[in-house]
């Protein structure tokens, strides 16, 4: 059998164990009020290294100041943890997790140590001479460790596998590479892996999904990923992602500054596939149904074009305003099938869809709009929880009149005001038969330009954590 990928090599190795006297010892501390020696700085991630009384090396790392210590501190900390040990080239060190003491030490181990697993993240398969260094293991000491660990490395490798494949380049992640990869993904964790064809896609009226893939060599795919939960047969949650594998803009075309990074306009679907396997691996109750709409927006004499009328899988006519707002068209398809198909309890989508939702909330919170307000309270709260967090943007009517048509039932684009709420709008039409549905647009959040502790430059895997924790609450 082709092998299609490998997993990156993980960067950290955690064990649960007792300490060691011998060992670097890592501690954690708030930021005294004022800048003392032997005492840990006022940045959070700040590495402090020290020798005790007896000359053994410890370590201490700030978990910044106190009154902003959180969860996501110790997530933090653990990161910027994992990141200082392998440029010390340090290879054993070892945490007592009884003294993680001031958020509770069950919730302050599970976010240091998720901290530790994807701060460790790299991207480096490309890179000759980055031959295997080895990687630091880290013993970590305290009651219910070894649990919290094995736990955590099932989601951290999810979300690293979503970054890894989000960070692969447009010359090997295509439409049809990606379905090979999923399909193989799935005979290794049990999941049920569908691919639907570009041809299959025309023959069933899929007009748009069709269309914009039509313009590559790898045409379009909508895959399908599914995992049966505790009953196979049970109303699934479907999480619904754009996997737009290189977006040149098609003939409205990006120019040179704006087309680089268009490899990241699949980690949509890159965040649906890690919540996926993340659901299998940690044997989540829920059915889960993940849908890729897989395409690549490309420039040629086969390309759809500015002014096409397409007829949509649902039957409704867009008319083609540019050609560089595909995702909505890839997804609209998408939806429309996936609503029909699984009538699920609730039906989430991930895109990198607007530059609009990058200007309105920055890289922080991704943007989301909802038809559905238990859905949207409870993906909110999920966000809170995992530190991947939203804001809600309106769906009013009102803003339907911005893509109404000319000539066909509604416009891709609905020019620059509003950008980011036209997007919702315009999926909101292909949510049919009406079910909970969320739009969430990770344009801005999906890749970073800059290493922060635990998501490194490059694919964030955003997603993964939230529709964890989203399903979590379902059970
Ligand atoms: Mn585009
Ligand atoms: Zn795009």
């Amino acid at each position: 059998m082709t092998q299609y990928f490998t997993l990156p090599e993980p960067g950290i190795t955690l064990h649960a164990g007792p300490l060691q006297p011998s060992r670097l010892t890592v501690s954690f501390a708030t930021a005294p009020e004022k800048a003392a020696p032997g005492q840990p700085g006022k940045s959070l991630g700040d590495v402090l290294f020290l020798r005790n009384a007896d000359g053994s090396p410890a370590l201490t790392v700030s978990l910044g100041k106190s009154e902003k210590l959180r969860a996501d501190s110790l997530r933090q900390a653990g990161g910027a943890l994992a990141k200082w040990l392998s440029a010390h080239n340090v290879t054993d060190a070892q945490i007592d997790a009884e003294a993680l003491a001031q958020l509770g030490v069950a919730d302050a181990t599970r976010a240091l140590v998720e901290g530790l697993l994807l701060g460790a993240f790299r991207f480096e398969r490309y890179k000759s001479g980055a031959e295997a260094v080895a990687a630091p293991v880290v013993t970590i000491s305290g009651d219910g460790v070894a649990e919290i660990i094995a736990t955590a490395e099932k989601l951290a490798s999810a979300v690293n596998l979503a970054r890894d494949w989000g960070h692969e380049p447009a010359n090997v992640i295509n439409p049809v590479s990606l379905a090979e990869r999923v399909r193989e993904l799935g005979a290794q964790n049990g999941l049920k892996v569908t691919v639907i064809d570009d041809k299959a896609l025309e023959e069933m009226g899929a007009g748009a999904i069709h269309a914009v893939g039509k313009g590559s060599k790898t045409p379009a795919r909508l895959i399908l990923v599914e995992y049966p939960g505790q009953d196979a047969n049970a109303t699934p949650v479907a999480l619904v992602g754009k996997a737009i594998t290189f977006d040149t803009g098609g003939y409205s075309l990006k120019d040179s500054t704006n087309i680089l990074g268009m490899k990241y306009d699949k980690c949509g679907a890159m965040a649906v596939i890690g919540s996926v396997l993340a659901a299998a691996k940690l044997g989540l109750k829920t059915r889960v149904v993940g849908v890729i709409a897989a395409a690549e927006n490309m420039v040629s004499g086969e390309a759809y074009r500015p002014d096409d009328i397409l007829t949509t899988l649902s039957g409704k006519t867009v008319e083609i305003i540019s050609t560089d707002a595909e995702g909505r068209l890839v997804l609209a398809d998408a939806l429309t099938y996936t609503a029909r198909t699984f009538q699920p309890r609730a039906m989430v989508d991930f895109a990198t869809l607007t530059g609009a939702c990058v200007v309105a909330l920055g890289k922080v919170r991704a943007g989301y709009m909802a038809n559905d307000e238990a859905l949207a309270d409870a993906l909110f709260a999920a966000g809170e929880a995992a530190h991947e967090r939203l804001w809600r943007l309106p769906l009013d009517e009102e803003y339907e009149a911005q893509i109404q048509g000319d000539d066909g039932d509604i416009k891709n684009s609905g020019g620059r005001e509003g950008g980011a709420i036209i997007g919702g709008i315009f999926l909101q039409n292909f949510v049919q038969p009406v079910v909970p549905w969320a739009h969430i647009d990770i344009a801005g959040v999906a890749s970073s330009s800059k290493d922060a502790p635990y998501t490194p430059k490059g694919a964030t895997g955003f997603g993964v954590r939230l529709a964890v924790e989203y399903l979590r609450s379902l059970e």
